[in-house]
């Protein structure tokens, strides 16, 4: 049983991943509920001009079910999305890096497999009843929007598993976290804090997520020199999806005040950081 969402987003309450009626940690399940739950979440996601692009950028089919293991504690609680094809999901040519636990080493991830880049089907695990909306905790479509996001790059065969630093853990994750902090910034403007990266360590007691809170990092793309490694990737995004990095780019102020594309193209541009900042000085960080 299967609900259909949009042209290839498909809801399905009945069974985890791990094939379990009932998740781990639940008493009961109500298949229906969070079916329910899911397609309101994923109603928000739509109202939200970058969740609109990322959602109309898929091209096969992504399944949702409920994520194995039911909790609303914010830091065990998770989300995970994995492509049914591996070498389809992957970078047409990049090595693909894959072992069953989420950071992996070296060894453990080497592989003789390449990406084909043709683009796979795709399945999120998350329940939206695991992220109530409370304050200082992230929002269920915020998660969804994340998990949306490799969705998207596993359909179009632009996945990359490849280990960039910096608390990112890889280079699909810059994708994602930067293009949420995009969507963040559409609900709630310079008030958003910007998640820094994809370490799970909470700035705040209760917050599951490092926000970017020294001044540095608060203008994500901006002068400072350590981040200017940031730039580069956000001009790999591009060059692997130009079609979604224009619309991004293209989305004005008032709807995107955070945007890192549209500020990295005025910097290329105009060869100057001058007059960039428009997500403005580092704000208080108390939630
Ligand atoms: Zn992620």
């Amino acid at each position: 049983m299967s609900r259909s969402l949009t042209r290839h987003i498909l809801v399905a309450g009945s069974r985890t991943g791990t094939g379990r009626a009932v998740p781990e940690g639940a008493s009961t399940w109500d298949p229906v509920a969070f079916e329910d739950a899911v397609e309101a979440t994923l109603g928000r996601v739509l109202v939200n001009p970058v969740g609109k692009l990322v959602v109309s950028s898929i091209r096969r089919r992504v399944r949702i079910i409920p994520f194995a293991r039911f909790t609303t504690d914010p830091i065990a609680a998770s989300a995970e999305t994995l492509p049914l094809d591996h070498s389809g999901a992957t970078v047409r040519g990049e090595r693909i890096r894959w072992c069953q636990r989420h950071v992996c080493t070296e060894r453990e991830t080497e592989s003789t497999w390449v990406g084909s880049g043709r683009g796979s089907a795709s399945r999120i695990a998350f329940t939206p009843q695991m992220w109530p909306r409370m304050p200082g905790r992230v929002p269920a479509d915020e998660v969804l929007l994340h998990e949306l996001v490799h969705a998207m790059q596993h359909t179009c065969g632009v996945l990359s598993w490849r280990p960039e630093g910096m608390g990112y853990d890889t280079f699909a994750e810059v994708c994602a976290i930067t293009i949420t902090n995009m969507y963040r910034s559409h609900f709630f403007g310079s008030r958003a804090h910007l998640r820094a990266n994809h370490g799970r360590r909470g700035s705040f007691r209760g917050d599951p997520y490092p926000v970017r809170d020294a001044p540095d990092l608060i203008y994500f793309f901006g002068p400072s020199e350590a981040r200017s490694r940031e730039w580069r990737l956000l001009d790999r995004f591009c060059r692997l999806q130009p079609a979604l990095a224009a619309a991004l780019r293209a989305l004005p102020l008032a709807v995107c005040p955070y945007n890192p594309l549209r500020d990295r193209a005025q910097e290329m541009q105009t060869g100057s950081l001058d007059g960039l900042g428009s997500w403005g000085p580092p704000r208080p960080v108390t939630r």
